[in-house]
């Protein structure tokens, strides 16, 4: 095994770790990570590494696979992004318990080394409330190749907002938003950028749901939960990133990966799950 490779299984955050030795190998200093990669490179690929570190990452993933390591092969990631995503339990976190950017890149580079293809991230009414939304983005489909849904709850889009939009890559972006919005929305398609339905009806979604096994839902404050349905209910909680590696969580049988009735729940509350989205995008895409 060498020096990059031996790595690969000692960081808690796996992604970070990988990236500050592959810096090393290059000869380039070390702590280069995120921030570096996002700014304009002259011209070179700024993924180049990172999507190196990234191959590294899933020759990692086969042998945990091979190792049977993984319980439950992740492949979706659903990320709360903004602190309305937490308000459903009446809990406000303090501006220090939210992830931040280098936190959500870490949910990130995490997932994508457990096999996930597919991201939602919440964005509620507005993507402007986000600031570093756009560096999410481009660092999941640059770096991890994922396909990136913003659900936006609104039909506002600034300016800058479609401009930003139209700079991430069109194969793997989809705005996800309420049938409602979406007519007023349409003109985005001539610009390059997909549109997919937010909204799940109930013959969409098994009565016993499972698709919480291949998917890790996070909150602003790093706390995880089944799935989207369920964030805030302290009965389908999943302890918090910040304390537990997604592996672990993911391997951990004890905790709830399904949702067993899911009549008791509006099917309004299923809007924009993931391997849902993923569905709705590939039927429309299907020629
Ligand atoms: S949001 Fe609904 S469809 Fe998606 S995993 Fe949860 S219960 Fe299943």
């Amino acid at each position: 095994m060498d020096k990059r490779s031996s790595r690969i299984g000692k960081g808690r955050r796996g992604g970070l770790a990988l990236i500050v030795e592959c810096a090393v190998d290059e000869g380039k200093p070390s702590v280069r990570s995120k921030t570096y990669w996002n700014k304009d490179r002259g011209g070179a690929d700024p993924f180049e590494i990172p999507k190196r570190v990234a191959s590294g990452i899933e020759a990692c993933q086969s042998s945990m696979h091979e190792d049977g390591a993984v319980a439950h092969p992740l492949r979706y990631i659903w990320m709360y992004i903004t602190e309305a995503g937490l308000r459903q339990d009446g809990e406000h976190p303090q501006s220090e318990d939210l992830l931040g950017l280098d936190g959500w890149l870490n949910v990130i580079d995490e997932s994508a080394s457990l096999g996930a293809e597919w991201m939602v991230v919440y964005v509620g009414a507005s993507l402007s409330q986000v600031p570093y939304i756009w560096e999410v983005c481009a660092w999941a489909q640059g770096v991890h190749g994922l396909r990136v849904g913003l659900h936006l709850t609104s039909n506002c889009l600034s300016e800058d907002d479609i401009e930003r939009l139209s700079r991430l890559d069109p194969e793997k972006t989809y705005l996800v938003a309420d049938k409602a919005h979406l007519a007023s929305l349409r003109f985005l398609e001539s610009k390059g950028i997909r549109l997919c339905e937010a909204n799940v009806r109930a013959t969409e979604r098994d009565t016993y749901c499972t698709k919480p096994e291949e998917m890790a839902c996070v909150g602003a404050d790093g706390r995880l939960f089944s799935c989207g349905l369920v964030l805030g209910d302290e009965r389908y909680a999943m302890g918090n990133y910040r304390d537990r590696s997604l592996h672990d969580v993911n391997s951990d049988d004890s905790l709830p990966h399904a949702v067993p009735d899911t009549s008791a729940f509006p099917p309004s509350g299923c809007d924009a799950c993931p391997p849902l989205m993923a569905m709705h995008a590939l039927d429309k895409e299907a020629p």
